[in-house]
């Protein structure tokens, strides 16, 4: 991996660069990480660029592949934080400040189903701002790719946290196509005999299914072409590991001919107004299938976001097909998600909305005007806080603070709480056996404002105590309030 080939990429994915700015940010990271190798024997810049470069397949803006370049800098080279803000800016500088802080977070290797949301939210919190999540996860996906050099705990370790905090992460930010490959890339890693069960009896299975899709591709151009409708139709193979789940679902069990979207065949219009035409063009050619039927995510959008029809129907031959129709626009955000909310943004924000730059951003085919109004419906829709939004919570997440016990779980608290609060939230007995308190293993006083990713612990004393009535001043939870309080006022009684 080389600085020329970020560049032919970022060329392909038609990014707009300032191309002696990215250079300079290179040549300063390339300096820093000098002399620095792999495990794999690389030069260790080739990781930087290589994340850098998925960024630029993402599509993501000038500044993200930077933060990229730049993401390992401050941990691992004599680099600080205020030597980038210097160099380029004090942008940049947080968002490598949010990746190295949502580096730090530990996973222990056995997590119990409630602390992998947490964690998931304390992720959230720590990076602050979505393009830090995205660094995070292409740093990731590049390390999975070259997960065989590292021994086999470690890889194991790596991939089977992917899938239980990154991949569903990427889900909830509704980055369908990023959670699918993260999955893919774990999955033989986590479960080596499932993926090559999976591999070997679906081989002939996606055999069949490539031939139908190809000439119900063939048919429906012909039809939805003579009604002038412009559509780019393509089918691609269903993720494996996603496969894998549903085959091994109790419904399923192992049955092929129960998956009908083992390929899944979409239709890309240039509008919405196009899908429901297409919808009815489809339904007038091939039936649908009774009680499977119709599933409208454009009326309904998922939670995430994902917007999009499906439909089962029968081609010629009575086989069960499910097809997939929606804009370019909703197809973007349905690989990219949140992601492509910040391109989006990034782009208004840089020019207004100006349809020029936009197209050269992301491409979309032959296209009339009506999409930009879809855009524009589609941030209006954004920036309603019931909605899309709404669910990520990113700034709800930011008025919480998730912090460590000693032996690694999360515990999640209010912005401000103190040990005495995280005493309370562990075990409401353990507020009474406060003798000291320690973060980081150094020990600090109890009004203390604990931080995410703080390591907490309650050094205990020998016997139960009074708590304090100081305590009150400062604590931030009702259950640390309303236990000092409780127990203060049975000692007013009895004086
Ligand atoms: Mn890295």
């Amino acid at each position: 991996m080389t600085y020329e080939k970020l560049l032919q990429t970022l060329k392909q994915s038609q990014i707009i660069i300032d191309e002696r700015h990215l250079h300079q940010v290179f040549e300063f990271a390339n300096k820093a990480h000098a002399g620095q190798k792999r495990l794999s024997g690389e030069d260790y810049i080739t990781h930087p660029l290589s994340v850098a470069r998925i960024l630029a397949q993402w599509k993501q803006p000038q500044i993200v592949i930077e933060a990229a370049i730049l993401h390992d800098t401050v941990e691992d080279t004599h680099v600080t934080l205020s030597d980038i803000e210097k160099q380029f800016g004090s942008e940049i500088a947080f968002l490598v400040d949010g990746v190295s802080k949502v580096s730090q977070v530990k996973i222990k290797n056995k997590l119990k189903l409630t602390h992998i949301e947490t964690l998931q939210k304390m992720f959230v919190a720590m990076a602050k701002d979505i393009r830090v999540i995205m660094i995070k996860l292409a740093d990731r996906y590049h390390n999975l790719i070259t997960l065989d050099a590292l021994p086999e705990a470690k890889r194991k370790h790596i991939a089977h946290n992917t899938i239980e905090i990154y991949a569903p992460l990427a889900e909830r930010l509704g980055m369908g196509k990023i959670k699918g490959e993260l999955e893919d890339l774990s999955f033989p890693h986590v479960r080596p005999k499932s993926y090559s069960w999976v591999i070997k009896v679906a081989k002939e299975h996606f055999e069949i299914a490539e031939k139908i899709t190809k000439d119900t591709i063939k048919e429906l151009k012909k039809i939805l072409s003579n009604n002038k409708l412009n559509t780019q139709i393509n089918g691609r193979p269903k993720h494996k590991y996603s496969l894998y789940k549903k085959l091994t679902r109790k419904d399923i069990n192992k049955d092929f001919s129960k998956i009908h979207d083992l390929i899944a065949l979409r239709v890309i219009t240039r509008n919405k107004t196009d899908c429901y035409t297409c919808l009815g063009l489809i339904h007038n050619h091939f039936k649908p299938v009774p009680h499977l039927g119709v599933s409208d995510f454009i009326a309904q959008p998922k939670p995430n976001g994902y917007q999009s029809i499906h439909t089962k129907v029968f081609d010629h031959h009575g086989r069960i097909i499910e097809i997939q129709i929606r804009s370019q626009i909703m197809h973007h955000q349905a690989e990219y998600g949140a992601a492509a909310h910040c391109l989006y943004s990034d782009i208004k924000n840089q020019q207004g909305i100006d349809q020029d730059k936009i197209d050269k951003t992301i491409s979309y085919g032959n296209q009339n005007n009506n999409w930009l109004t879809e855009l524009a419906n589609w941030q209006n829709q954004i920036n309603n806080p019931n909605e899309f939004i709404d669910n990520l919570k990113l700034d709800a997440l930011c008025h919480r603070i998730y912090v460590y016990t000693p032996n690694g779980d999360v515990i999640d608290l209010p912005i401000d709480s103190t040990p005495v609060d995280f005493a309370f939230a562990i075990h409401g007995d353990l507020g009474f056996y406060i003798q000291a308190a320690k973060v980081d293993q150094k020990i600090v006083t109890l009004d203390r404002k604990l931080k995410s990713g703080d390591v907490v612990e309650i050094i205990k004393s020998k016997n139960r105590r009074h708590p304090s009535r100081e305590w009150l001043r400062f604590v931030k939870t009702a259950k640390a309030r309303s236990e000092i309080k409780k127990i203060l006022a049975k000692i007013d009684q009895s004086s």
